[in-house]
This record gives C-alpha cells, structure tokens and sequence, in this order.
C-alpha cells in the first residue's frame, strides 16, 4: 500500500501533481488546505478558527489539525487503500504524530515526494493563482508570510524524511507532464 506525502512550498504545485497522483495510484486524496476551506464555507466552529490563521498566513496549530487527520482516518475506510497526504505534515509535531497514527493503524508512509521550486517562481505562480482563486491567502502580503512559514517551520521537516531515507527530491520547474514522470520514477521501487 502507498502513502505518499507530497511536500513542497506554498505554490509548488503539491495540488496539481496530487491530482496526477490518484489518477494513476488510485490514492485517496487528504489536503489540509482543502479540508479547512471546505470547512471555512460551511461556518462551522472549526471553518472561523481556520480563516483566522489562514487569512493571516499563519499555521493552524498543530493539535487541531492532529485530530482533525485522525478523525478523517477513523471514518473514512477509503484510506486504507493508500493516501496521498498533501499539506499535512507541516511541522515536526505533524510528522511524529503521522508516523504514530499510521503504525496503529499497520502502515507506514511510504515516500515524500519533495517539490523543489525557485522562490521567485513561487511568488509568480501564487500570485497568478490568487487571480482565479478567490483565496484570502493568495496577496503578496500573505504570499510572503506563508513563504515565511513554510522556511521556519515546514523546511526541518525536509531533513527528517532525509534522514529515515524518505525523501525523494524532485526539481518541480517545468512542465507538468515531465514533473509528473519524474514523480512516478522516484517513486518506481516503493510499495
Ligand atoms: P499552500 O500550500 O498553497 O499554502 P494549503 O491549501 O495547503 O496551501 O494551506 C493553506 C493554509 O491552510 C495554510 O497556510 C495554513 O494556514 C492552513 N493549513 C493547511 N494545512 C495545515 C497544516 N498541516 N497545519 C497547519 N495549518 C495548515
């Protein structure tokens, strides 16, 4: 079974290679970002939590959005099948707490796929998407402090996949379709 985290900056392209990913893994799909958009629409008590941090470019923290995964694993048999876990973990805490989750439930992740993308591409395509997608986060203000974020506290978790020899780096400038092929050749000998 495949559990792969697709990992990358805001803007790196983790949503459009996830797509790919499923399409040809048959991989159940888990983005944060999605999960607390979706949850932000339906004004729940969670969705005016998450605009205040998201809105400012700041990470949720780490237990909120702990449980909401391990909830998500509990009540969904779909992710038995596999998953592609797509801006989550962001921190340390995130990480340790999936490695625990996945062992209770008999699985491991089982790659990182690490989207590699120059900061001024970055900042071009997020302010390209921020056009169409009527996302609060998507200004340059925003843009900066997320890109921020994600050097102080997401980048550690780079070297903690290196370490347990998770981690494949893959160049993420480029066409979609190539990006995608170099995907699928780093991830050729993982089950
Ligand atoms: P991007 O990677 O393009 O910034 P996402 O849709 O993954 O976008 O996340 C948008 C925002 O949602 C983040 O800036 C953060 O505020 C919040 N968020 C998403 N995933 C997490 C997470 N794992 N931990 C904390 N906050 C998160």
């Amino acid at each position: 079974m495949l559990n792969i985290v697709i990992f990358g900056a805001p803007g790196s392209g983790k949503g459009t290679q996830s797509e790919k990913l499923i399409e040809k893994y048959g991989l159940y799909h888990i983005s944060t970002g999605d999960l607390l958009r979706k949850e932000i629409k339906a004004g729940s008590e969670l969705g005016k939590i998450a605009d205040s941090y998201i809105s400012k470019g700041q990470l949720l923290p780490d237990s909120l959005i702990i449980d909401l995964l391990a909830k998500l694993l509990d009540t969904t048999p779909e992710t038995r099948q596999g998953v592609i876990f797509d801006g989550f973990p962001r921190t340390i805490p995130q990480a340790e707490a999936l490695d625990t989750m996945l062992a209770e439930r008999g699985t491991a992740v089982s790659a990182v796929i690490g989207l590699e993308v120059d900061e001024a591409e970055l900042i071009d395509r997020l302010l390209k998407r921020g056009q169409v997608s009527g996302r609060s986060d998507d200004n340059l203000e925003t843009i900066k402090k997320r890109l921020d974020v994600y050097h102080t506290q997401t980048t550690p978790l780079r070297d903690y996949y290196v370490e347990n020899g998770k981690y494949k780096a893959i160049h993420g400038m480029g066409s979609v379709d190539t990006i995608f092929v170099s995907i699928t050749e780093a991830l050729a000998d993982c089950k």
